[in-house]
This record gives C-alpha cells, sequence and structure tokens, in this order.
C-alpha cells in the first residue's frame, strides 16, 4: 500500500509522513480571529486542513487535532472599544457563527477548539520560561520581546535572511523600545482600552495581554506536547506568525516544535488574494443566501490542489454545482441497485487504489476526484447492464463510501432533485437567451421561475436560486 507523503514547508520537500508515534497525529491548525465571521479565503484554508485530517485518517491513523479561536488581538480590541463592549462580548458571537458556516461546509469537528483567553497562565509560564532563558527582555514600555538575534535558528521556516528582515523592517512607532526592529512581542502591556474590554491580565513580568504568536504556541505546547506532529495554516502564516511560534516555542523548549509545515494557498477574486481589507471577501452566509449547496464549495475547492492558487469564478461554482448533482444522483442509484456486475468489482477496486494513490501523494484531490468520476461513469455503465452480483454491488457501495468518507460530496436532500434538475435546465436556457442577448426570452424565463416559486440571483458567483 502507498504511504503517505506531505509536502513540508520546513524542508521544501515533499516527504514521507508519519506521526512520531506511528499511530495519532497530533495536529494543531491556526483558527480564525473572530471579530466578523470567517470568509471562503479563509475556509479554503480549513477546507484544506480538514482534507488533510480525513486523509490522516484514511492512511491509518487517529487525528488530534487542536484549532485555536484567537479571541483576543488588536483587531478584536479596537471593535471593542468602539462599541463599549468587552472582548468576550465581541468574539462570543461570532465563534457560534463560526462553528455554524464549518459545519455547513461540512468540516469535521477538531478535538479541541481553545479560546486564547482561556489559556493566560500557560502562555504567562512560556513568556517567564522565555526571560529566564535569557532569549527575551522586558523593554521600556513593560513590554516583553522576543530576541530574535539570540535564536540562531530564526528564519528557518521561511528561509529569510536575518539581515534582509532588518533592514526591510518597517519599524512602528509605538515599538521605538525593542532592541531590534524585527523582535516581536511575547506579551503588550496593558493600555487603558485594554483594560476598558477586559483585555489585560496581571503577569510577574507586568499587566498586559499575549501576543497573537505567543497564544498558538502556548496553546499548542499545552495540548500536543513540546513537540508536534504536524502544523497548519494558509501561506500567509508562514512569516513572520510561524516562524515567530518556532523561535519562541525552540527556545524555551530546546526541543524541535513541529516535525512537519504543511501551507495552503490562497483564494483570490480576480487575481486578488480575498481579504477584508481588499473588500473583494464572500462568506457562508453568502452561500446560503445563494443557496449554494456546501459540497459544491467543497468540489470547487479540491478542483485545485492545495499549493496552488485558486480564483473564486461563477463558471467553477457552477460547474461544482452541476458535478454535485452527478454525484448526488448516482449515491442514490448505488443505494437502490439490486446487484452488480463482476466488472463493477474490478471497476471499484481500481478507483480505491487510484483515489488512495492521489490523495496520499500530498493531498493530490483533482486527481482523487477524477479517479472518483471515472468509477461513477463505470459503475452507471455496469449498473445498466444489470447483474446480480451481491458482492460487487457490496465492493462497490464500500468504495464509493471510502471515497466520500474523505470529500463528502453528496448533496444533501433538501431540495427534491428533479426540481432542482428542471431549474437548472431553465437557468441554462435564460443564460442562452441572454448570450444571444434576447432579454425579452431572459425575462420570460425569470418570471416562469418565479410563478413556480423560485427566486433568482445573478451573483458573484453565478446565478444561483431559492424557493420562496
Ligand atoms: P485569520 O483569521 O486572518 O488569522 O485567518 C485564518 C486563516 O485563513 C489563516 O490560516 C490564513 O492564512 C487563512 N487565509 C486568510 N486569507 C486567505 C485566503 N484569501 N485564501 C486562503 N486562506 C486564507
Ligand atoms: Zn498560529
Amino acid at each position: 500500500m502507498t504511504a503517505l507523503r506531505l509536502y513540508n514547508t520546513l524542508s521544501r520537500q515533499t516527504e514521507p509522513f508519519a506521526p512520531a508515534d506511528g499511530r495519532t497525529v497530533r495536529m494543531y491548525t491556526c483558527g480564525p480571529t473572530i471579530y466578523n465571521p470567517a470568509h471562503l479565503g479563509n475556509f479554503r484554508t480549513f477546507l484544506f486542513e480538514d482534507l488533510l485530517r480525513r486523509t490522516l485518517r484514511l492512511a491509518g491513523y487517529d487525528v488530534v487535532q487542536v484549532m485555536n479561536l484567537t479571541d483576543v488581538d488588536d483587531k478584536i480590541i479596537t471593535r471593542a472599544a468602539a462599541t463599549g463592549q468587552t472582548i468576550r462580548q465581541v468574539t462570543e458571537p461570532i465563534e457560534a457563527i463560526f462553528h455554524a458556516d464549518r459545519r455547513f461546509l461540512r468540516i469535521e469537528d477538531a478535538e479541541h477548539y481553545p479560546r486564547a483567553t482561556d489559556y493566560i497562565p500557560q502562555m504567562i509560564a512560556l513568556v517567564q520560561r522565555l526571560l529566564d532563558n535569557g532569549v527575551a527582555y522586558r523593554a521600556e514600555d513593560g513590554s516583553v520581546y522576543f530576541a530574535i538575534g539570540k535564536f540562531p535558528g530564526y528564519g528557518k521556516l521561511s528561509r529569510l535572511d536575518t539581515r534582509e528582515i532588518k533592514s526591510g523592517a518597517r519599524v512602528a512607532q509605538d515599538e521605538y523600545s525593542k532592541d531590534n526592529a524585527q523582535d516581536f512581542a511575547l506579551w503588550k502591556a496593558a493600555k487603558p482600552e485594554d483594560e476598558a474590554a477586559e483585555a489585560a491580565w496581571d503577569a510577574p513580568f507586568g499587566r498586559g495581554r499575549p501576543g497573537w504568536h505567543l497564544e498558538c504556541s502556548a496553546m499548542a505546547m499545552d495540548l500536543l506536547g513540546e513537540t508536534i506532529d504536524l502544523h497548519a495554516g494558509g501561506i500567509d502564516l508562514v512569516f513572520p506568525h510561524h516562524e515567530d511560534e518556532i523561535a519562541q516555542s525552540e527556545a524555551a523548549t530546546g526541543q524541535p516544535f513541529a516535525r512537519c509545515w504543511c501551507h495552503g494557498e490562497f483564494l483570490l477574486v480576480d487575481g486578488s488574494k480575498m481579504a477584508k481589507r481588499i473588500g473583494n471577501v464572500a462568506n457562508v452566509q453568502d452561500l446560503r443566501d445563494q443557496r449554494i449547496p456546501a459540497p459544491a464549495i467543497r468540489h470547487f475547492f479540491f478542483t485545485t490542489h492545495y499549493r496552488k492558487q485558486l480564483n473564486l469564478v461563477p463558471e467553477g461554482v457552477e460547474a461544482s454545482i452541476e458535478a454535485v448533482r452527478r454525484i448526488g444522483t448516482f449515491a442514490d442509484r448505488l443505494a437502490t441497485a439490486q446487484g452488480g456486475t463482476p466488472a463493477l468489482a474490478a471497476a471499484a477496486a481500481e478507483a480505491r487504489t487510484a483515489f488512495r494513490a492521489a490523495l496520499l501523494d500530498d493531498l493530490n484531490a483533482p486527481e482523487a476526484m477524477a479517479a472518483l468520476f471515472v468509477f461513477i461513469k463505470r459503475a452507471n455503465a455496469e449498473l445498466d447492464a444489470g447483474g446480480a452480483d451481491a458482492a460487487a454491488l457490496a465492493a462497490a457501495r464500500a468504495v464509493f463510501a471510502e471515497m466520500d468518507g474523505v470529500l463528502d460530496l453528496v448533496p444533501s436532500r433538501e431540495v427534491d432533485a428533479e426540481f432542482a434538475a428542471s431549474v437548472a435546465a431553465q437557468l441554462a436556457e435564460r443564460k442562452a437567451a441572454r448570450q444571444a442577448r434576447d432579454f425579452a426570452r431572459a425575462d420570460a424565463i425569470r418570471d416562469a421561475l418565479r410563478a413556480q416559486g423560485v427566486e433568482i440571483e445573478d451573483g458573484p458567483m453565478g446565478t444561483s436560486w431559492k424557493v420562496l
């Protein structure tokens, strides 16, 4: 059987991966900052991690996954100050939205979702350890910084030359008291707005709050141990976030922090990263409003390898809606079939081999989905041929269940499939009419759909519809 291989950002190579104890993968995934609902770019990363988690199990391992929730940071405090709330009041509703959204996208539950504010004692202990080891210092402003010059391994993940880092760095106005422009805050001295938002804690080295990088190191080591198997996140976290996590953790323990680092590429819109500050975000509520089924978004994201950038384009989402509809139709057929042919069993066995080989080769989801569709085509042909081989049918069902156990692409039956197909046909007709500039016809189709109780909407992800 093929062994799992993953691209490790630390070595810049695709290499064999197995957990240190041979059984359980201890995995840390950087989670959302909960001050705004996560957008689809964030969810591309979380879906890549869902695929990673499910592939680890396909490879035969147990998984203990931690996804932290960042509930104290600059943006949250700014929001709290603007609305006269505490940080908890800002983050609590967003945390609930995050879980609802990820469930909508069928992202499996991680074993732990620690909130940063529940791990303050562990964070204080880590800062103290770094001060004791002489790699951190308390500056005039009362904050504690990590001295990157004291940690020889600094830059090993991002491979940035430290001199480059220094000369290229901007020195923020309020960070004048650092020894080195690139030294980063482990602990930020409390300011009045932190106190007002209940974002300040007592510590032996002064009242304050944790820095973002510190939060992850402390929670990862507390829940998973000093050396973890796998650490994942979006590509933008390589520097400085993950570089700094390594520095703090390894300077404290003297042990390697994570054995393997995996990073997912960006979701783009018109060639730019989907990001709040660019103003091009779409979120899960938009999917719900536009009646885009979750499996279609999973399918759309999985059409591109996680280490390649992916543009969010309406045609792609529309094609994925159609693709998962086909998968759903096949799932129903397989569930109600009475028997198969010996060739059905052969097709299942081949599909399983191809599917596993693709995913175990650094999560090649596009190839895994190709294996699924080859199987659907062959299985449909065999089911057309009839046959009464119960074992062959059972084999086909088992293989399909294994594949869907990783990809999770069968649409739920909220909407009657036939009705959905008929709406899709009318939408295709309307699209053709619009392309032919026959707008009267296009409008007539819209009216006809409305008469059937269907409201359509032309949006950035194509035309979507909902039943009124
Ligand atoms: P944040 O809440 O900003 O810390 O981001 C949460 C996760 O989403 C991180 O792993 C980021 O790297 C990731 N992320 C942010 N924007 C994008 C994007 N456009 N595409 C893919 N991942 C993203
Ligand atoms: Zn992190």
